[in-house]
């Protein structure tokens, strides 16, 4: 049976990393465990930034963005002399358990450790929405009120000046946010990795519009598909609408999470102290058609992309 865990987040921050921190702390205490914080992901499991903490410490925390025990990346990580070190310390500490909050990458960290004998749960809290186990990821929902608030901006702006806009959000491989965010926005046009189109179909996507009576355009397109830059500048010259790229950029990792995220990362918490106290480990948290689930992590690693093309859909018919 389980008496020590410890809790890390790791990889990018996410909205609502705080309010899972709270839920993870406060049920661990209520269940009579002993709660430590580790700061600074894995790379505070080997500088032994480990902390015991009482419920007072996730207070006043609920509504904070970002995340109160920091967050690293530590690529050495990946070699089994570091892992059988942070093995070492955390038993030092007779810590038996670890809760992870993060991308895939700490999934990787926590099936490792789990595989050495650390009973591990690892959480998703990401913006990207890039875990295929999960409908949804810690922080997503924050950031895609943060990306319509600043779209909804910018169609102010480009549609007084009959401009087109390209505005990349981020999501890395996954489109998510950019068709999430199109769908909310009534975007023109959302290229996502997916979902592509070349310059040429894009152009000509743009300039049929224009000819059936739009004003302005909206382009929504997911981070490191292209230059947005030279993409303006080439819409603008063969177009024949003034163009301008914005790049929304880390804004979308910050403010105070959501309601959605709030609960979300709350029942994730609780469902992980859980899972931990029935003596499972190297699974994940999700939630799917609004049901906690619990998927072995190796599983979840091997899962694809979710298709989200159904939502692509929903975006071509109503724009
Ligand atoms: P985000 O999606 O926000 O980037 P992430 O968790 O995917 O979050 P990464 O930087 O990929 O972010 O991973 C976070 C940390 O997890 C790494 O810095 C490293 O310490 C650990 N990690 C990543 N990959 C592995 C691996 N293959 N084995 C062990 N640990 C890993």
């Amino acid at each position: 049976m389980i008496k020590r865990v410890g809790v890390l987040t790791s990889g990018g921050d996410a909205p609502g990393m705080n309010a899972c921190l709270r839920a993870i702390i406060r049920a661990g205490i209520n269940q009579g465990l002993e709660m430590y914080v580790i700061y600074n992901g894995y790379r505070g499991i080997i500088e032994r930034k480990i902390e015991k903490v009482n419920r007072s410490f996730v207070s006043e925390i609920i509504n904070r963005g970002g995340t109160k025990i920091g967050t690293a990346r530590l690529p050495e990580f990946t070699q089994e002399e570091v892992q059988d070190q942070a093995v070492k310390i955390l038993k030092e500490y007779g810590i038996d358990a670890l809760v992870t909050i993060g991308g895939d990458g700490t999934y990787r960290g926590a099936l490792a450790l789990s595989r050495k004998g650390i009973n591990c749960v690892a959480i998703p809290g990401t913006i990207d929405n890039d875990v295929a186990s999960t409908d949804f990821t810690i922080g997503f929902d924050t950031a895609l009120n943060t990306i319509i608030s600043c779209v909804d901006r910018l169609r102010d702006t480009s549609s007084s000046h009959q401009r087109c806009s390209v505005i990349e959000v981020m999501g890395r491989d996954c489109g998510d946010l950019a068709i999430y965010a199109g769908i909310a926005c009534g975007a023109e046009i959302v290229i996502t990795k997916d979902h592509g189109m070349t310059k040429q179909e894009l152009k000509d996507s743009i300039i049929r519009q224009i000819a059936e009576g739009k004003h302005h355009i909206m382009v929504i397109i997911t981070e490191k598909l292209c230059d947005v830059k030279e993409l303006a500048r080439e819409i603008e010259r063969d177009c024949g609408i003034e163009a301008r790229s914005e790049v929304l950029g880390r804004i979308q990792r910050g403010g105070s999470p959501t309601g959605t995220d709030r609960v979300l990362a709350a029942r994730m918490g609780v469902f992980a102290i859980d899972l931990l106290l029935q003596g499972r480990s190297g699974v994940c948290v999700g939630i799917v058609w609004s049901k906690m689930t619990a998927t072995p992590i190796e599983e979840a690693l091997a899962m694809k992309n979710k298709d989200n093309a159904f939502l692509m859909r929903v975006s071509d018919i109503i724009k």
